[in-house]
């Protein structure tokens, strides 16, 4: 590759975020940074500009537009802050977004970014479980390639064959389990933050760690999968495979099963959405075949994980249900993470929110935005 790709990070100061600089860093040649925005780790966003010196740095959280102004005012670097300043910035012209926000909250700096670039590499799946169609038909029309992060998804994608899918019998998403995968369903319910953050094989961001304790993440990527590979969900199944290393598969009619395989580190698939048609080399973890554990496979435990059956009629349902169980899970997690309710408050929040949704038309992006701000509205209310 002759010239250096321009890339812009949402979302750089994230778990994802900080794995797409490590690969950036490790391969200068290869690629310069136009934007990199930030939620309200300014210490860190400071630390990163000066590192990458992008174009332009926007923090969401804008009572640390100053700090970041004066902490960058010697380097020639644009500095925004907002909400719309995120959204804005993805109108410059870029070769690849990484989009890594976490939450709807990334819905509009995705779709304002795919007539400005070529690939976007996503990782954050709420905007995809929200408006899934919208960002599929965007990308579409403007024959912007979207690429999936999610490991599961990145897998699929690396073994899904475009020209042989009559021949695809089914996608197997693997789950780890999360954390509460051989506790009881009564100590699940006592489980506090710490346990809940300790996820067996990945190390990542609050809310992702959190609904991989509920299965609420695997639901997602249900959902998240059925946009991103365009399949029905009766052709989407979901495995526990607690060793974190086969990282999905898909099945074809002639009997073969075609897999991705590599450690729990984010860097393989980020490498891959980084580099695709091509790849590159990464310093994350590697799989050592002669020392990895047994393979083994469960099947989920719907009785102690009700939120996988709880996807699958939201899929049925239609978008506003997806919508709804979206938001009401971001509100879900955010008081749990904040104590103000219990682990298992979690799930009756979000199949509250379910049984009273008003839905509205979703005609487009406004429409989307305004029945997740009243699910969310809803969903505050029912905790006390
Ligand atoms: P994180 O919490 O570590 O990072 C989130 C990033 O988004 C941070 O930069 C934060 O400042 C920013 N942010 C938060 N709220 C914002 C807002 N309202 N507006 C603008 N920016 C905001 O999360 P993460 O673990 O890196 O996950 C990011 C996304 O990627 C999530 O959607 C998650 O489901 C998905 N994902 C993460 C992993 C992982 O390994 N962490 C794996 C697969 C998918
Ligand atoms: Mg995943």
């Amino acid at each position: 590759m002759s010239e250096r790709q321009k890339i812009g990070v949402l979302g750089a100061t994230g778990s994802v975020g900080c794995n797409v600089l490590d690969l950036i860093n490790s391969q200068p040649e290869r690629f310069e940074i136009e934007y990199l925005t930030g939620g309200k780790n300014v210490d860190l966003l400071i630390h990163q500009a000066r590192t990458y010196c992008p174009k332009y740095v926007v923090i969401q959280d804008e009572s640390k537009f100053s700090i970041l102004k004066d902490a960058l005012s010697s380097l020639p670097i644009e500095i925004h802050a907002g909400d719309q300043a995120i959204a804005d910035i993805t109108t410059i012209k870029t070769d690849r977004v990484v989009a890594s926000i976490v939450g709807v909250a990334g819905l509009r700096p995705i779709l304002n970014a795919i007539p400005h670039t070529k690939i976007i590499a996503i990782a954050n799946k709420e905007p995809l479980v929200a408006a899934g169609s919208l960002v599929m038909e965007k990308a579409a029309q403007h024959g912007t390639k979207i690429l999936p992060v999610d490991s599961e998804h990145n897998a699929i994608f690396q073994v899904f064959e475009e020209h042989n899918r009559a021949y695809i019998k089914r996608i197997v998403l693997t789950a780890s389990g999360g954390p509460f995968r051989t506790w009881s369903k009564e100590k699940i319910a006592a489980a506090t933050i710490q346990d809940s953050l300790k996820h067996p094989n990945w190390t990542m961001g609050q809310k992702i760690s959190v609904d991989s304790a509920t299965l609420v993440n695997k639901s997602l990527e249900l959902i998240e999968a059925h946009h991103l590979f365009s399949m029905s969900q009766d052709k989407i199944d979901i495995v526990i495979h607690p060793q974190s290393i086969i990282h999905s598969l898909v099945e074809y009619e002639d009997g073969s099963y075609l897999a991705q395989l590599g450690a729990a580190d984010m860097r393989t698939p980020l490498a891959y959405a980084l580099s695709w048609p091509h790849r590159m080399q990464t310093s994350g973890a590697r799989l050592d075949l002669l020392s990895s554990p047994a393979l083994t496979f469960e099947d989920v435990d719907h009785e102690k994980f009700p939120s996988v059956n709880l996807a699958r009629k939201c899929l049925k349902a239609g978008q506003a249900a997806c919508i709804a169980f979206n938001a009401a899970n971001e509100v879900a997690v955010d008081a749990f993470l904040n104590e103000r309710i219990g682990f298992r408050d979690i799930l009756p929040i979000i199949e509250k929110a379910l049984q009273n949704q008003n839905v509205m038309p979703l005609s487009d992006l406004e429409s989307i935005l305004e029945q997740d701000r009243s699910v969310r509205a809803a969903a505050q209310s029912y905790i006390v």
